[in-house]
């Protein structure tokens, strides 16, 4: 897996996280293991899916588990994070 896989998808994940007003798992640890998880299956699979979610193998199908998966949004409002602990929920100051 090449760093600029991993570095794309930071970039572009971090961009998202702007875009929508969510932040990124500050652990560093956990956010590297995420991005990594994620750009294996964009080299794999040719998609970002979602490290965390089970793809059924149908392209189709698969596409709602694509990050940003159709699931975050309800995921981050109701738990404070996505499922993958990816995306938080800014705390209000
Ligand atoms: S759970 Fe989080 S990391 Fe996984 S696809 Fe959805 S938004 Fe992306």
């Amino acid at each position: 897996m090449t760093e600029e896989v991993i570095e794309e998808i930071h970039n572009k994940v971090r961009q998202y996280a702007k875009d929508k007003g969510y932040v990124l798992n500050v652990d560093e640890k956990q956010l590297s293991a995420i991005l990594r998880g994620l750009a294996r299956n964009l080299e794999r699979f040719g998609a970002a899916y979602c490290p965390c979610r089970l793809r059924s193998g149908d392209p189709e199908k698969d596409k709602i588990i694509i990050c940003p998966c159709i699931y975050h949004e309800q995921e981050i409002e109701e738990q404070g994070s996505c499922h993958c602990r990816l995306f938080f929920k800014k705390k209000s100051e």
